[in-house]
């Protein structure tokens, strides 16, 4: 070794074990600050890149998808995921597999699709290694309390809620212990149950006096909602006065509205008709700002129900009617939004098929369409370590035609390749349905592989098959000229043991002295 290697090697180890602690990191990060991923995951993808690192690249593109996901780019994320998963698939990584999956069920969700969104979450949670971090297995259980809670299983949903927030509180996750809170609070709201729905908030309001993590505009919404549930407007009022003086951080892009919104719920019930028109016509500039088309059909909703309050009930209809009218639109611009989405993935799984073909094509030998050389590289070294594992041998058989130089000199190059065509066609027959595998591995020389076949019983394959090739019906292709083969055979140890490299090459001794021996024939390692 060169000084040069020998300075690069651990240099580009740990530039490696940097980035991995880099990736790591961003996976890691709040998921409310997911604004701050993009550019250092950019960088860390593009250095994967660079390094060959495919599975660091490939951890690095999905949190890129992660963040378009969470700003709303729902159809680029699920496309990009969905690539995601085909390599994570193929490389049997199964920890970024995991990490795919949870963003799915996201994606998902984000399309309407909820029972595919559960699917995807509980292989999040089923395929994640055991040794992840405790904060990384809270999230995927989360997001499996949420999928649940969406198919209407809420008891199960609060199971992995619970779970999610034990981990979480091992490992110090405060915001994740928060979510997990707020999701079991506000589903505890959903189903009028509200001493649980205040015990949980309670707990909400511990988490945030010790861990000192800002109290979100989404959680402000729920403790709000659980306020109103025993008529404490007044509460309701404090709770959310920082979101109308936007003292409060809005991470999910309608939180602010839907607080807005409680606030107008609660003023009309508490009488406060003026207030509550106040707070509705700040929402109405706050949904106009941001586009926010769900939420201001929703508003629309209260609307109408604010004048019936006052008895102003033609005006109560009107404002129905165009709720109705906005709701419908709206229904139709989801509907286009998730077809678009599932468009793009119905794409990238094309696309995907796409490249299982070429990958196919590769393996391929272009004359005969049998595998080739670089197939059988790749493949034996599974076959022999699954040999090894279960103990039971592995033959391989190199086969020769005889003489071929005369059918390509006296006939036609033409019908040489005819010949081995048809040679082909008869080993893969001799392979279809089983375990055993057909090469060609170049020019006139096939390879036989039998899975759990010592050298005697593959030999007598090969002896069999020896006859049922000169015996085939050369005569429209040859004429006079026959044709046969010379097969060396050979196999591992009978428990599996052997290597590639060994077996080739005593199968080419064998090969060699079938020739030698005068052609037509098999040779195995033990004598017929
Ligand atoms: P032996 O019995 O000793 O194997 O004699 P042989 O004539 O088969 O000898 P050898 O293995 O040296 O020759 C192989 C010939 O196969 C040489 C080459 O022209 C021919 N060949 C290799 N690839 C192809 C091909 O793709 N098509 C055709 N038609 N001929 C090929
Ligand atoms: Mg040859
Ligand atoms: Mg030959």
């Amino acid at each position: 070794m060169t000084t040069d290697t020998a300075s690069r090697i651990p240099t580009l180890h740990s530039e490696l074990a940097a980035l991995e602690a880099a990736v790591a990191e961003l996976e890691g990060r709040p998921m409310s600050h997911f604004r701050t991923v993009r550019a250092p995951a950019a960088e860390l993808k593009r250095r994967a890149g660079e390094l060959g690192a495919e599975e660091l690249e490939q951890r690095a593109v999905l949190l890129l998808a992660g963040v378009l996901l969470r700003e709303g780019r729902t159809g680029e994320a699920g496309q990009i995921a969905h690539q995601v998963r085909a390599w994570a698939e193929e490389h049997h990584a199964d920890y970024l597999l995991a990490r795919v999956h949870r963003e799915l069920s996201i994606f998902y969700r984000a399309v309407g699709d909820f029972s595919d969104a559960l699917t995807h979450a509980v292989q999040g949670v089923s395929g994640l290694p055991d040794d992840v971090p405790p904060v990384t297995r809270a999230r995927h259980l989360l997001s499996l309390s949420v999928a649940l809670d969406e198919v209407g299983s809420p008891a199960d949903g609060e199971q992995r809620a619970r779970e999610a927030l034990a981990l979480a509180a091992t490992s110090g996750d405060h915001e994740t212990m928060l979510l997990a809170l707020n999701n079991m609070a506000y589903s505890a709201f959903e189903q009028d149950d509200e001493p649980k729905a205040r015990h949980l908030v309670e707990q909400m309001r511990e988490v945030h006096a010790l861990s000192g993590v800002q109290v979100g505009a989404n959680q402000l919404d729920t403790m709000a909602r659980v306020e109103m549930m025993s008529g404490r407007y007044a509460a309701v009022e404090v709770l959310l006065a920082p979101v109308l003086d936007d003292r409060v951080a809005a991470n999910e892009g309608d939180a602010v509205a839907e607080c807005l919104l409680t606030l107008a719920l609660a003023r009309r019930l508490d009488g406060r008709y003026d207030d509550a028109q106040a707070a509705l016509d700040t929402n109405r500039r706050v949904c106009a700002d941001r586009e926010l088309a769900s939420i201001g059909a929703r508003l629309r909703q209260e609307q109408a129900a604010l004048y019936a309050a006052t008895g102003r009930f033609a005006e109560a209809y009107e404002e129905h009617r165009a709720f109705y009218a906005a709701a419908t639109a709206q229904h139709s611009a989801q509907r286009d939004a998730r077809a678009r989405a599932l468009q793009a993935v119905f794409e990238a799984n094309e696309a995907r098929r796409a490249s299982e073909h070429f990958r196919e094509m590769a393996h391929r030998d272009a004359l005969t369409g049998l595998y080739n050389r670089r197939y059988i590289n790749e493949r034996v070294p599974d076959l022999l370590q699954e040999a090894a594992r279960s103990c039971r041998p592995l033959a391989v058989a190199l086969i020769d035609l005889d003489h071929f130089k005369r059918v390509n000199d006296t006939l036609s190059h033409a019908t040489g390749d005819t010949v081995l065509q048809q040679v082909a066609e008869l080993l893969m027959e001799e392979t279809a349905g089983g375990s055993a595998v057909a090469a060609r591995m170049g020019g006139e020389e096939f390879l036989l592989i039998f899975p759990g076949l010592d050298a005697r019983e593959a030999a007598l394959r090969c002896e069999r098959l020896r006859l049922r090739l000169r015996a085939h019906a050369w005569q429209p292709i040859t004429g006079t000229l026959p044709v046969t083969t010379s097969i060396g055979v050979t196999a591992t140890t009978p428990d599996g043991h052997g290597s590639f490299s060994a077996l080739l090459a005593q199968a080419d001794c064998n090969l060699y002295a079938a020739k030698r021996d005068g052609r037509d024939r098999v040779i195995a390692d033990l004598a017929l």
